[in-house]
């Protein structure tokens, strides 16, 4: 009995809203992206024979990354349409049967997929896994009735044979689930099983966000902790968390010298387990000459987000006599807080001197500490 799933993924419309650029199937989720966990929800399932993807064709780069060391079979390219796509996928399989899942859907459990494979070996030609409707319903102005309707998920199971020949058929342009499509054929009932609510899919940002959180329950808490120095030489400002502050001197450095977001990025690294700044912007590298150390941080912000990371807090200690931090401080934590997308409280900027005393004290350079708080994904529980 072979058992073949198709994951669809090849749509390119997104609900999603704005600040969306990846494609929602390669949206990060945890360590994995959302499509890597509905592929492997299949593999681990012991009666699934073979799992092939519908990409889109812009999307390969994507994919790759995202499947990287997963055993599934070639990916198929979609169509215009979620129809054509599953038309296309389905040329692509031989086998009993086939189940056909939204990739957007990262949450389905091994029993789901049980229920749907066990009805089609009972003789089932299409099989639907549903859920009640929770909310109360009104359509058109007036309540209704909820205990009449169950919203639909998928997997949805099908006889290969008989969906291909209903794709066949077919004279619809655009059909929104595959279920439909056998009953259009006229010649088969669909068989409703009992779905789960957390396979649900995942359509708006909120989606999205509920999740992250049902991957992130299983976070530890870790600290990261940055120190950076520049000498100060002759000129005319410095920048300090990204702000300019008119002074008699300068900081001297290959990039703008930013001692402040040095000291964040390395501790942001240093909470990863990513070595430091020098490492991954070495001043030996010409590109970096000059450059916006806002960029460091922001990358290393990137780095902490594909490793599932979320930052929680920044605490920021700028050692130096001069010049006066008082003044620039609200523009400075503003600053820090937008580019690391926290919310103000969790941003916090110190300023000190040394009482005149060391390098510091004799205004040869300025010294920056910082201790960043992030959220990782609990190693022993990946
Ligand atoms: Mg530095």
């Amino acid at each position: 009995m072979k058992i073949a799933v198709l994951i669809v993924a090849a749509g390119n419309a997104s609900r999603m809203g704005a600040g969306f650029d990846i494609p929602k199937p390669y949206l990060p989720l945890g360590r994995q992206t959302v499509l890597r966990r509905s592929a492997e929800a299949f593999l681990n399932h012991p009666d699934i024979s073979s799992v092939t993807c519908v990409i889109h064709p812009d999307h390969e780069a994507y994919y790759k990354a995202a499947v990287e060391g997963l055993e599934l079979d070639a990916p198929v390219h979609g169509g215009d349409t979620r129809t054509k796509s599953v038309a296309n996928g389905l040329e692509a399989l031989n086998a009993d049967f086939v189940l056909i899942h939204d990739a957007a859907r990262p949450f389905v459990s091994a029993q789901t997929i049980s229920k749907v494979i066990d009805a089609l070996k009972g003789g089932e030609k299409g099989v639907v896994p549903c859920v009640p409707v929770v909310d109360s319903l009104r359509k058109n102005g007036e309540p209704e009735d909820r205990s009449a309707y169950v919203a639909i998920q998928t997997p949805q199971g099908f006889d290969l044979t008989a969906l291909k020949s209903a794709y066949a058929d077919l004279e619809a342009e655009e059909i929104s689930d595959d279920a439909q499509v056998l009953e259009a054929s006229g010649n088969h009932k669909i068989c409703e099983i009992a779905g789960d609510p957390r396979g649900f899919k995942i359509t708006y940002e909120d989606d999205y966000e509920r999740a992250k959180i049902m991957v992130e329950a299983k976070t530890i808490t870790v600290t990261g902790q940055g120190f950076d120095v520049h000498r100060l030489v002759a000129g005319d400002h410095v920048i300090l968390g990204g702000v300019k502050i008119p002074h008699d001197k300068k900081l001297d450095g290959h990039s703008d010298a930013d001692v402040a977001l040095h000291a964040i990025t390395d501790a942001v690294l240093g909470a990863i387990g990513e070595g430091d700044i020098g490492q991954h912007f070495p001043p030996s590298e010409s590109k970096w000459k000059g450059a916006d150390s806002s960029l460091f941080l922001i990358e290393a912000l990137n780095m902490l987000r594909i490793s599932g990371g979320r930052l929680l807090h920044i605490d920021l200690t700028l050692i130096c006599e001069a010049p006066k931090v008082g003044p620039h401080r609200d523009a400075i934590r503003g600053n820090i807080a937008a580019l690391a997308k926290l919310p103000l409280s969790r941003v916090n900027i110190k300023a000190t001197t040394t009482e005149k005393l060391g390098f510091t004290g004799r205004g040869e350079g300025i010294a920056a500490q910082a201790i960043v708080s992030v959220n990782l994904l609990d190693a022993e529980s990946a």
